[in-house]
């Protein structure tokens, strides 16, 4: 998984599209929000550079593990580190998990790259 892949995971999990998340974010200098939007789909393409500002901004609005995307940075930057596990469906990692509206955390690992919560059934065959 690339950092720009992991953030589109998170912002998907996070019920956002992109124009929504560009709405959302505040930059500056100020710029419209469809630049903003085309800027997040060349982020989330791997096209444009994820700056720490950028992850700051949008961490606001979908949740992040900075761990994992520094990991996932510095793997693509060619650099010899075991992949964090994430979940291939929605991105949640370890210390980033599914939650409910509390925000306990609802999922757990069914395989190396699904957490339970993207998959429904084998999530509901446990719980019963
Ligand atoms: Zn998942
Ligand atoms: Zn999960």
């Amino acid at each position: 998984m690339t950092p720009g892949n992991y953030i589109r995971k998170r912002r998907e999990a996070a019920g956002l599209t992109v124009d929504e998340l560009a709405l959302r974010l505040e930059t500056i200098p100020a710029v419209s929000a469809m630049t903003r939007a085309q800027w997040l789909t060349m982020m989330e393409t791997d096209v444009a550079p994820i700056s720490i500002s950028a992850i700051n901004a949008i961490v606001s609005f979908i949740s992040l593990d900075e761990t994992v995307l520094d990991a996932l940075a510095l793997i693509r930057a060619g650099v010899a580190l075991s992949s964090p596990q994430i979940c291939i469906e929605c991105g949640c990692s370890e210390h980033d998990p599914c939650c409910d509206e509390d925000g306990k955390p609802t999922c757990w690992w069914i395989s190396e790259e699904l957490c339970s919560c993207c998959v429904p059934l084998a999530g509901q065959a446990i719980a019963q």
